[in-house]
């Protein structure tokens, strides 16, 4: 019986196929491994016969295609020779999952890299929270990364270590693959995430300075703070770390911006969080306290009124109580402070990450885009309920 055309290609065409060698007429023999610690492109190649000035050629010459000395204990490499004269040909180097680099050890000694086919395939998780979201995605059949891609999404909007059970959420993603293996983090194409009660939306979109992602009014997820948390006041003290204490007349570090405003002035939450503390000292008065993610923590003092409760999730500009001077104070004003890894630092030195809003001429294209990724992960989620009641049945 005549062998099927599919028969006749042998493993090492395939291979050479795959790194995009000429197959020609020449017949290969490939031999692979990986490279061991401490070894190097010489190491591998003068045993089989490669010359030092080819290889110094290599390593010198085409440098800016691929620097020899990157390469790293681990990786996996192929060597090809001709079936014909058994000397070796080409020698391939796998950069990472993507990528390879072809060292042409015969011909005109040139070195070029290689993309592996990629294919992106997209998918859809919905559901609520059961323990962790790293738990619940990996019980729900996908990659566990996909947690690790959300809280960089949601870095400033959500802290996923307090998310609690009745959160609920929506994601769309895509993953690369090469031969049937993901490569690189799950990406969010768009996701709704609904924590203690409230949605924050989240959409990728590029509008020209690589992607980023905005809520469903077009700011960005990645929140600068509010310069301060109430309009139309005055500074009326420094954070000072040697401060003489007007009410109890003594030094006393100010870990604190005072801002003076009239009793009963708005004041409102500087960036996205969970009230962690709304209560009352005798120093602070009135108080209330904000975690907004791992790093930042904010607190605004001598309330007159709050407005809020512990465990309530708020959005920045939101109205978190009213200026007074209950507590250790002189007249109307807040004490805001601010904690960054725990310490308490003065806010207005800080450099915080640029956040920049979408802009008006990508407004009507970001919102016909957050209409069909709504549309589509709802779409989505009733065909997951369809099938999910057919297998009910
Ligand atoms: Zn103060």
């Amino acid at each position: 019986m005549a062998p099927s055309v599919q028969e006749l290609v042998s493993e090492e065409e395939k291979m050479a196929h795959r790194f995009g060698l000429k197959t020609d007429s020449l017949q290969w023999l490939v031999s692979e491994g990986q490279v061991r610690s401490g070894q190097s492109l010489s190491h591998l190649l003068s045993p089989v016969g490669v010359s030092p000035s080819t290889l110094h050629h290599i390593a010198t010459e085409h440098r800016d295609e691929y620097d020899v000395r990157r390469m790293r204990e681990g990786r996996p490499w192929w060597l090809f020779y001709s079936k014909e004269d058994s000397t070796a040909h080409h020698f391939v180097y796998g950069i990472d999952e993507r990528e390879y680099v072809v060292f042409d050890l015969k011909g005109d000694l040139g070195v070029s890299r290689g993309r592996y086919p990629t294919e992106t395939r997209r998918k859809f998780v919905a559901g609520e929270v059961m323990g962790s979201l790293y738990q619940t995605l990996e019980d729900a059949g996908h990659t566990t990364t996909l947690a690790y891609s959300m809280s960089q999404v949601y870095a400033w909007t959500i802290d996923f270590s307090r998310i609690q059970p009745g959160d609920h959420f929506r994601i769309l993603y895509e993953r690369d693959w090469v031969s049937d293996q993901p490569v690189g983090l799950p990406r969010i194409v768009s996701a709704e995430f609904i924590h203690r009660g409230r949605n924050f939306p989240a959409f990728a979109f590029d509008q020209g300075d690589g992607a980023d992602y905005f809520d469903e009014t077009g700011a960005s997820l990645r929140k600068a703070f509010l310069k301060s948390p109430v309009e139309f006041s005055r500074i009326s003290s420094r954070f000072n770390k040697r401060r003489f204490h007007p009410v109890l007349k003594k030094v006393k570090a100010h870990l604190g911006t005072d801002y003076a405003a009239p009793h009963g002035t708005e004041i409102v939450a500087v960036g996205d969080g969970v009230v962690t503390q709304a209560s009352y000292t005798k120093g602070n008065g009135k108080y209330v306290k904000i975690r907004h993610n791992d790093t930042y923590t904010t607190q605004y003092l001598h309330m007159s009124r709050r407005n809020v409760k512990e465990g309530q999730a708020v959005r920045q500009g939101d109205v978190i109580g009213y200026v007074g001077s209950t507590g250790l104070a002189t007249g109307p004003h807040v004490c805001f402070r601010f904690w960054k890894h725990g310490a308490q630092v003065d806010h207005l030195k800080e450099d915080f990450p640029p956040s920049t809003p979408i802009r008006e001429e990508a407004s009507v294209a970001f919102r016909k885009l957050c209409a069909e990724r709504l549309a589509e992960m709802a779409q989505l989620e009733s065909d997951d309920a369809l099938r999910l009641a057919a297998v009910g049945q």
